[in-house]
């Protein structure tokens, strides 16, 4: 019996565009055979070729890893950099002049900042952050709203080997005072205020009350950054406005040289399986996993415009936003507002304005679009788009297709790129110029990782089946640990019966088709077990969702006391919660769907209606709160970093 069974039965194949490959990065399957067998052959020769032809030194390395110690690796550990003057000075005689960013405020407003202006502004933020004695290894935790000030402010931490924790600006006073107290922070930089979907929201009062609940006594400084002009209250003795800090600071700060392995940043996963954890990351290993992604999946063109729509409170703002683009020389959009406001075309209008060719973006956003304007790309003119992305959940292969035709024109490749705050940039995803895709697979592992699927005792499966998804070997960009808690990182990661130790176990289930390619399932916590058989969430969710009513759907067990487990559906409409008689038909519908679809064994027991699911802040399904309700319990985990808490509410009634 396989841990985990696949019951998914998705044949399509669309292989690479014909003038995309003539011209992609790597555009032939021999290219990338050759890079994943000298990464087999030689490991180390492989990652040292990629460090030295994609990083500055200013010391160059003479260790490529250190696994004296595992699971705590290190990487090109004797080497210096600094990841600012990568990201930053090396363009400078090159392309000086390039638009680094684009930022589009909610209300439309465009300014744009080139790399020497951007330099200028780093250098100088970074003196006056010295000014207030902020210096190497200190933390300074980030809450700020999406603007070009925040890459600033986190570009500038580097330039002095300050370690940046962001916050998501969307996080309650509860979640940022957690942080900043688990972090020690010595400064935080703020704004008045976030502007989102027309609506003002307040960042520096949030800031206060976080600071106030106390324990946060390392705090010495709040930096705000004055974004509205609202009224906010100041503390003298610690709060400076940005405009005035910079005033009279110089625009050179010579960087400061840090070791490769010294830490970057620190940053708390999204929080959907439990309590969030501060992941670190170091300097060296993180900026090369970011360089080598953009120029392999996004397949990099000096003359792209370059948009991820993640927040910088994610990983994925992170390295698509503050690190992989700029490092490389792009030109990208920074979006202040909501892909709804003031309409579901905002998106589409925004690629339209700037002709933007690479688009990366998370399914929760592409299913709520489909779900409030199926037909509203075709409304806009999307032909600048080359490439489209996928990151954060396991993308439905309906909601693929409609990426695929409608904002892609059939004719832009997707890469669905699977990788985790933990391991800092993309792991598996498909090299678009070569790799045939399959809606829903995330395809192959990039050329160095050792990606497999294993049982409970770290043995390979057989093809097909399903299983843990875990990383063989270390890899440069990976989570070094976590912050303050290296046993719970050594439990949490490498458990001993995992390659003795040296596994990397991702906590998600997934399984490998005999083509190689790689299909998420879920969460190893979400596995549902019905009679015996063990199902992953992604698989009957995907089914729910290729109904032509469905919008968006999640499932969780319930305990069963015949069947183990039996599976309840929760299930958002395209329109409106059916009610009554309606709802009845509507549920032996879907039921009947997806027996037919996948089995009679992944067929739901119970189907719940809602007008939305708990999700987390960056849009991911919460399924261990739906598990409660599910059981008809009261939720008392931790809800903090939820998304819509009054949807609980709702979803509760509906289980009633
Ligand atoms: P926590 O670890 O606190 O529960 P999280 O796992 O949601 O939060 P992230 O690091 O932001 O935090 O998300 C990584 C996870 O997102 C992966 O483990 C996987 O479950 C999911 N994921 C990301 N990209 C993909 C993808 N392309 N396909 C399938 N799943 C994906
Ligand atoms: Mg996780």
């Amino acid at each position: 019996m396989p841990i985990i069974e696949s019951v998914l039965n998705e044949t399509r194949v669309f292989p690479p565009n014909k003038e995309f490959s003539e011209h992609a990065n790597i555009s032939n399957i021999a290219e990338y055979r050759a890079l994943c067998m000298q990464a087999q052959e030689d490991y180390l020769g492989f990652w040292e070729k990629q460090a030295r032809e994609h990083i500055l030194w200013h010391k160059p390395f003479t260790r490529v890893l250190d696994e004296a110690n595992p699971p705590f690796f290190k990487w090109f550990d004797d080497g210096e950099l600094n990841i600012s003057f990568n990201c930053l000075d090396r363009h400078l005689t090159t392309q000086p002049d390039k638009t680094a960013i684009i930022f589009e405020s909610d209300d439309g407003q465009v300014i744009h900042s080139t790399y020497r202006d951007l330099h200028q502004r780093v250098c100088q933020f970074a003196n006056a952050l010295k000014s207030l004695n902020i210096c190497k290894g200190n933390r300074v935790v980030i809450y700020m709203p999406m603007c070009i000030e925040a890459v600033v402010a986190m570009q500038a931490c580097a330039r002095i080997g300050a370690i940046h924790s962001v916050v998501f600006g969307g996080f309650s006073a509860k979640s940022l005072h957690e942080r900043i107290k688990d972090a020690g922070a010595v400064a935080v930089i703020t704004a008045d205020e976030q502007v989102r979907g027309g609506r003002n929201n307040p960042l520096k009062a949030t800031v206060d009350e976080a600071i106030a609940r106390g324990g946060t006594e390392s705090v010495k400084s709040v930096i705000i950054y004055k974004r509205t002009g609202a009224n906010i209250s100041i503390e003298a003795t610690r709060d400076v406005w940005w405009h005035e800090i910079i005033q009279n600071e110089n625009t050179v700060c010579e960087p400061e040289w840090v070791n490769a392995e010294h830490t970057l940043f620190t940053l708390y996963t999204s929080g959907s399986t439990g309590k969030p954890k501060g992941v670190q990351h170091s300097s060296a290993g993180y900026l090369l996993g970011t360089i080598i992604s953009m120029h392999w999946v996004f397949d990099y063109k000096s003359t792209d415009i370059f948009w991820c729509t993640a927040d910088i409170g994610w990983v994925t703002g992170h390295s698509y936003v503050t690190y992989g683009p700029l490092a490389v020389g792009a030109t990208q959009i920074i979006f202040e507002g909501t892909p709804t406001y003031p309409d579901a075309g905002r998106f589409w209008e925004i690629i339209q304005k700037h002709k933007v060719t690479t688009f990366y973006t998370a399914p929760t956003a592409i299913r709520s679009l489909i779900k409030l304007g199926p037909d509203l790309p075709e409304k806009y003119d999307l032909s600048s788009l080359r490439l489209l992305g996928s990151v954060g959940e396991p993308i439905n292969p309906e909601a693929w297709i409609w990426y695929y035709n409608k904002v892609g024109r059939a004719h832009c490749p997707i890469v669905d790129t699977w990788w985790q705050t933990e391991t800092g940039s993309h792991m598996i995803a498909p090299l678009p110029g070569i790799v045939p895709l399959k809606p829903g697979s995330c395809t192959l592992p990039l050329p160095g990782i050792f990606a497999a699927i294993v049982d409970e005792t770290g043995h390979d499966v057989e093809t097909g089946e399903g299983g843990f998804l875990v990383i063989k070997r270390p890899f440069p960009s990976q989570v070094r640990t976590l912050w303050g808690n290296p046993e719970r990182f050594k439990e949490t990661y490498f458990p001993i019966e995992m390659g003795h130790g040296r596994y990397y176990l991702s906590g998600d289930s997934a399984n490998c088709d005999q083509d190689g390619y790689f299909w998420i399932m879920g969460r190893i916590d979400d596995v549902l077990n019905v009679s015996g058989h063990r199902l992953g969430t992604m698989e009957i969710e995907s089914a729910l969702v290729a109904h032509p009513l469905v919008a968006e759907a999640a499932v969780v067990g319930k305990p069963h006391e015949i069947k183990g487990e039996s599976i309840i559906a929760f299930v958002v409409m395209k329109d409106q919660c059916p009610q009554g008689t309606a709802a009845i038909q509507i549920v032996n519908e879907l039921r009947n769907w997806v027996a037919k679809e996948i089995g009679p064994i992944a067929k739901p027991d119970e189907v719940r209606f809602g007008d939305n699911l708990p999700k987390t802040r960056s849009g991911k399904i919460m399924r261990r709160l739906l598990r409660t309700l599910a059981k008809g319990e009261e939720i008392t985990q931790d809800t903090s970093t939820l998304e819509n808490p009054a949807i609980l509410d709702q979803l509760q009634q509906a289980i009633k």
